[in-house]
């Protein structure tokens, strides 16, 4: 797989970069981008941050606060399309060849990156990686980003941010970044987008809206649950002349981590330089996450959005999902406090709900484990029957 003629262009009254990609046949040859369009971005967020929080010193205002995009966000390097092909690259078991400046930490990381992936995924066959040009990527303003969806575990990373912002050497995060990777469109899409830019006003932080076409160029050839981890670390990469830290929300916690495509062993190794990727918050579950922050959050309980099953940012309020983070809610006692989901749990629908994926499963056993450490024996009980009445399932993962 060869990754070539990279180029930064105006777009949208925002910039594009983009890559040539030749591969195997099952691949057809074509351009990847990652656009950031100018006009969504260029509204003055709400003012004021977080309730109970002082601006950190310092951050009086935010560098570059309502500013449009500019082309120096994204260099023109090889660094996200490296992140982006090498899995895809993997699955044709096609060496992977970036004609561009790439960064050399990151061409060095790869080989682990290579390493973990084959371990993982025996459908992945270990390649090896070269680049034209291995340089150190050069530092840009260091802004700090945080990949932001109005889930449970986006909003568990932002609020942990806001409580940090008084610790001395804390860098808060100036940047949400919502990344359109199923090309959405229409009134649902542009109202998730109203709440992601109100969260990010209301947290002293500017929205960031990613379009690009990796999900929809990647989908033949693997799963987005093993390779959204290596989606949000190349959009990063791509806003390396923008960002010098971001921040990857965890999906799992510290005490059950699965092979999943962002990982606190994976996510890290995409830093290059001048962009340090971290992953975030795996030290609580889900509901932990709700029952710590979320709860104490009015500003999260107003916006959460966690269901993307039928129209962007509604949840349902019927899925495995929104199910399962009404049992998180309601274990914590602020269900009816929540505006984006049934106020009430009915425990009949919870334990007959579908479950798409053994993932799925495990994910509401543990969301019952933690129903009856918080005192909720007949959430708990609901939870652990869904769990059980549906199953054995194929290999498939749900995104948690
Ligand atoms: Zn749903």
């Amino acid at each position: 797989m060869i990754v070539e003629d990279v180029r930064c262009e105006p777009a949208a009254d925002g910039w594009r970069l983009s890559a040539a990609v030749r591969a195997g046949a099952e691949l057809p040859s074509a351009r990847l981008h990652f656009t950031v369009p100018g006009a969504e971005n260029d509204r003055p967020p709400e003012r004021g941050w977080l309730p109970g929080l002082d601006r950190p010193p310092g951050h009086d205002r935010l560098p570059e606060h309502d500013r449009l995009p500019e082309r120096g966000w994204l260099p023109e390097r090889g660094d996200a399309f490296l992140a982006a092909l090498l899995m895809p690259a993997m699955r044709l078991g096609e060496d992977l060849v970036v004609d561009a400046p790439v960064s050399a930490r990151l061409l060095r990381s790869a080989r682990t990156v290579v390493d973990i992936y084959a371990a993982w995924w025996e459908r992945l066959r270990p390649v090896r990686v070269t680049a034209a040009e291995p340089v150190e990527a050069p530092r840009g303003p260091a802004a700090v980003g945080l990949f932001f969806t109005l889930g449970v575990d986006s909003f568990y990373s932002l609020l942990g941010d806001a409580e940090r912002r008084a610790e001395p050497g804390h860098r808060p995060v100036t940047d949400l970044l919502f990344v359109n990777f199923e090309q959405h469109a229409g009134p649902d899409h542009d109202r998730l987008l109203d709440r992601v830019r109100r969260v990010a006003g209301r947290s002293g932080a500017r929205a960031v809206r990613v379009e690009t076409d990796l999900r929809a160029f990647t989908a033949p050839l693997v799963r987005w649950e093993d390779f959204h981890g290596a989606a949000l670390a190349a959009t990063a990469l791509a806003l390396q002349g923008l960002l010098g830290r971001c921040l990857i929300a965890a999906s799992f916690d510290y005490r059950h981590l699965p092979p999943y495509g962002s990982h606190p062993v994976l996510d890290h190794l995409w830093s290059t330089e001048a962009l340090e990727i971290v992953h975030d918050g795996a030290d609580a579950t889900r509901t932990q996450k709700v029952a710590r922050r979320l709860a104490h959050s009015d500003l999260a309980l107003r916006n959460l959005a966690v269901c993307w099953r039928d129209r962007p940012g509604r949840n349902c309020g019927a899925c495995e999902k929104c199910l399962r983070t009404m049992v998180a809610l309601e274990s914590a006692g602020v269900l009816g406090r929540c505006g984006t989901l049934p106020r009430v749990l009915d425990l009949d629908r919870l334990r007959d709900v579908p479950m798409g994926s053994a993932d799925a499963r495990d994910a509401m056993r543990e969301a019952g484990r933690d129903a009856a450490a918080l005192g909720r024996p007949d959430l708990a009980a609901a939870a652990e029957l869904a769990a059980d009445r549906h199953g054995p399932f194929p290999g498939t993962a749900a995104a948690p």
